[in-house]
């Protein structure tokens, strides 16, 4: 077993290149704040007082965290894909814990920050306060050997990627140069910092490593068969993160989650999809809308759930990976006939093919039709996780079920849709 962590010595000659007067001067605040300081956890901070050096970095906002003072600090997380769903709510529940989160987030011609809006320290100023964030991008190895030099994290959690399945098909040599390269571009700049003994190391792997499954339940011992340029990239990282853990003894671990889904997920998922549409039929904005394959399965959680666990995962001793699922699986079909049901209202199918119709109960209207185009060249047809390592090691088990993930999704999009009808 392998704790991750260096003496303050170690750390001290890695990170902080600076005059020894400096370092003395450095050191007495450090002590003086160990001594005061609390963790999360409710250790001592003079024990893991973690002394960095600041490099006068500016965040977004111009916000300056450094100068000449020192921040003694031991939870110090770096988030990649900060904006994304799971990046949100890690992100929220990081800084529950009172780490400093970090985030890397890309250059948009507009703002792409409306998930952790409510984040900033001061929304209407967007001022960051203990979430800071940083302009950089999977694709630019410079540019994440200067945020993680600058940042000095202890923890990284790798979410950033082209994380839609069906989109990979259109853009799947990008998706290869995010999902797969960025993941090395990644691990390779913890190791020209020379953190690779000290931070702890999430990537965000998938079920759909296991794509045309093999066996059901898929477990961490169930052989892959990706199906998608998405999977292929996605088992690069997989595989890359498991080489650095063993040859450079890194502390690196896999999440593989199944779906996991909310209100911030993105609106071009099925889940959302369906919940979007359902709210705008209830109010009358739409009268019917397009799906593709009904009768795939998926094992659907919560991702304020997943999150939790990602963050176990950091907490352990040694390294390993892990799948995160509910256990249950369901059908597309099924998620739509739980939205309608949520509004009250019943679905029921009629026709065969790309012909079938959801047709709504009492008033024969037509409220689901089937479009080709959303149709994959690879199908994967049923996933449902065991998770039952992570149950045992990590003492994860997902707290929402299927139906009030249904109904968080549902009141949020009749809300967001009652606000705003062209959203
Ligand atoms: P998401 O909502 O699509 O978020 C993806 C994040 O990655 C966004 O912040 C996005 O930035 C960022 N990103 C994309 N390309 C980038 C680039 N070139 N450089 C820097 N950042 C980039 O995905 P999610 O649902 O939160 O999923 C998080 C991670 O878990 C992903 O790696 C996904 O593949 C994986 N995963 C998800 C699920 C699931 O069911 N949600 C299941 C298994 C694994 P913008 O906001 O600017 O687009
Ligand atoms: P994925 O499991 O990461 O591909 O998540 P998605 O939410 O994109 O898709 C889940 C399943 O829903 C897949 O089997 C899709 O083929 C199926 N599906 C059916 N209709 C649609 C649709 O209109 N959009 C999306 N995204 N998926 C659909």
């Amino acid at each position: 077993m392998r704790v991750a962590t260096f003496p303050t010595a170690d750390k001290e000659k890695l990170f902080i290149p600076c005059t020894k007067a400096t370092i003395s001067r450095k050191q007495s605040f450090v002590k003086a704040q160990a001594a005061n300081m609390s963790t999360s956890d409710g250790a001592t901070g003079s024990k893991q007082a973690r002394l960095v050096s600041n490099h006068n970095s500016k965040d977004l906002n111009g916000t300056t965290s450094g100068g000449d003072a020192v921040n003694a600090r031991d939870k110090v997380a770096l988030i990649t894909g900060i904006t994304g769903q799971d990046g949100s709510y890690l992100a929220e529940f990081l800084l529950k814990k009172n780490y400093e989160v970090h985030g890397i987030i890309r250059r948009a011609s507009t703002f792409n920050t409306t998930r952790i809006e409510h984040l900033y320290a001061d929304p209407k100023a967007h001022k960051g306060g203990r979430m800071k964030l940083h302009y950089g991008d999977m694709t630019d190895s410079s540019s994440l050997v200067k945020i993680i030099n600058m940042v000095k994290p202890t923890e990284i959690y790798n979410l950033a990627a082209q994380s839609h399945v069906k989109v990979s098909f259109d853009l799947s040599e990008y998706t290869a140069e995010v999902d797969a390269v960025g993941t090395l571009r990644i691990l390779d700049a913890i190791r020209t910092c020379g953190m690779e003994k000290s931070v702890k190391f999430y990537q965000a792997s998938t079920s759909e490593l296991y794509g045309k499954v093999v066996e059901t339940p898929q477990n961490e011992q169930t052989p892959f068969y990706p199906r998608s340029p998405y999977a292929c990239a996605k088992m690069y990282g997989f595989w890359i993160v498991i080489n650095y853990r063993e040859a450079y003894d890194m502390f690196a671990c896999n999440g593989i989650l199944f779906n996991h889904e909310s209100p911030r997920r993105g609106e071009n998922f099925v889940t959302r999809k369906i919940t979007r549409s359902v709210a705008k039929i209830l109010l009358n904005q739409m009268e019917y809308f397009e799906l593709g394959n009904l009768d795939s399965k998926r094992d659907w959680g919560h991702a304020s759930d997943y999150v939790e666990a990602m963050w176990m995962m950091l907490q352990r001793d040694a390294p390993a990976d892990f799948v995160i699922a509910t256990g249950e699986t369901h059908s597309v079909r099924e998620f739509v006939e739980a939205a309608f049901k949520h509004i009250g209202r019943e679905i029921t199918w009629r026709g065969k093919g790309v012909e079938e119709v959801g047709v709504e109960r009492n008033t024969d209207i037509v409220r689901v039709r089937i479009n080709p185009k959303y149709f994959r060249p690879t199908e994967v047809d049923l996933l449902q996780g065991d998770a039952s390592k992570a149950k045992r090691e990590l003492n994860w088990t997902p707290k929402v079920s299927f139906l009030e993930l249904v109904s968080d999704m549902m009141n949020a999009d009749i809300e967001l849709m009652k606000k705003n009808p062209i959203a």
